[in-house]
């Protein structure tokens, strides 16, 4: 479509030029001016449209959702497709050092939230599967999503159609992780402590092609494990081979980490400053992403934007400020 905008403006500069050769009528140089200013204003035009095909922080891109299934009443899955394919790959400019989102808008109430995309798509008869190597499927991104019966925008995508246009902005980089070497020798562990979609970003980061190359130690609040859906399997499979320990906290099953805090601590290491054994997970920095009521049992509430300091089940295995991260 664009392509063939383009040529009609190139047409009609030619037009015009060879219309006010040697002066003929004012008639005709009123006619090429104009159509010389309405070009040149679609020229503008078609480059703004060409330029917010991309996604960017920047402004507004638009997504068609192309698969939106439940999990279960809570949990919901989405898919959105760029409408035009996206020339950069996110997933290696990213690497898995970068926790990102993007920011979906409501329009009817004119409100935006943060999203983790992680590597994903679906592939028919509700399969879902991470991308295959080296490809990042021109921009694809999909979502594993937590439907608040009163929230106002989960609940509203929810709701959405396959084949509805959405308007996406990003991505927006939430931490970073100190860079990693893909010797594995030289490599970090990492703890991670998460409750309901706040595993969304570690999942992020252990699926994406070039994943996390240290081992990790994850704990996971959850009413139970199902709630993952077809996470789960991916989660697991991507743990095997001694890349990392998912230990599941389930309240359905009466395993609530406030019921049971000494099961809790018995499995929070003490933060170490460098890899100790080929064998055990030794985490040198620890990341936390849940609810307030979480990050408050866990390791103290944020305070606003601000970090806020280490408390709770953390600070009491030696965790402090300078090794733990709470996302939001
Ligand atoms: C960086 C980042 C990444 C994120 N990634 C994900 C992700 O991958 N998946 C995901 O599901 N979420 C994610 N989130 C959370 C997401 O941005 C939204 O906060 C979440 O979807 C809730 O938004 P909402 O508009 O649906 O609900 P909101 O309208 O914001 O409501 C949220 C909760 O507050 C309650 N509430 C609303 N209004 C009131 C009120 N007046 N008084 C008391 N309680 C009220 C609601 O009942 C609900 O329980 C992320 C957040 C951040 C910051």
């Amino acid at each position: 479509m664009y392509i063939r905008l383009r040529d009609l403006i190139s047409y009609t500069r030619n037009l015009s030029r060879s219309f006010t050769v040697g002066g003929t009528s004012r008639h005709l140089k009123w006619f090429t001016g104009g159509a010389a200013v309405t070009i040149s204003g679609l020229a503008y035009y078609c480059n703004e449209k060409w330029d917010q095909a991309e996604l960017s922080p920047e402004h507004f891109t638009k997504y068609r959702i192309s698969y939106n299934d439940r999990i279960d009443s809570d949990h919901f899955m989405l898919e959105l497709t760029p409408l035009e394919s996206q020339k950069v790959d996110l997933w290696t400019a990213m690497r898995s050092e970068k926790l990102w989102s993007v920011q979906i808008k409501q329009p009817e109430c004119m409100v935006v939230r943060n999203y983790t995309p992680l590597p994903l798509e679906h592939v028919g008869n509700g399969r879902i599967q991470r991308f295959s190597k080296g490809s990042y499927e021109e921009g694809k991104l999909f979502f594993y999503l937590k439907r608040y019966h009163t929230g106002e925008v989960a609940r509203w995508l929810s709701e959405l159609p396959e084949g509805h246009v959405i308007e996406l902005r990003g991505p927006y980089i939430d931490h970073e992780l100190p860079k990693q070497s893909n010797d594995k020798k030289s490599s970090y562990d990492i703890a991670t402590f998460t409750a309901g979609t706040g595993i969304a970003p570690i999942a992020q980061i252990l699926l994406t092609n070039t994943p996390f190359a240290g081992r990790i130690l994850m704990l996971h609040s959850c009413s139970t494990r199902q709630d993952l859906g077809p996470l789960k399997p991916l989660l697991e499979e991507a743990l095997s081979n001694k890349r990392g320990v998912l230990h599941y906290f389930e309240s359905a099953n009466g395993r609530d980490i406030r019921k049971i805090p000494n099961e809790v601590m018995a499995l929070i290491p003490k933060p170490h400053t460098e890899r100790e054994s080929e064998t055990s997970i030794s985490p040198i920095l620890s990341l936390v992403c849940g609810p307030d009521g979480y990050l408050a049992t866990m390791t103290g509430a944020k305070h606003g934007l601000l970090q806020g300091p280490v408390l709770g089940l953390l600070a009491q295995k030696n965790w402090d400020s300078s090794n733990v991260f709470k996302l939001s």
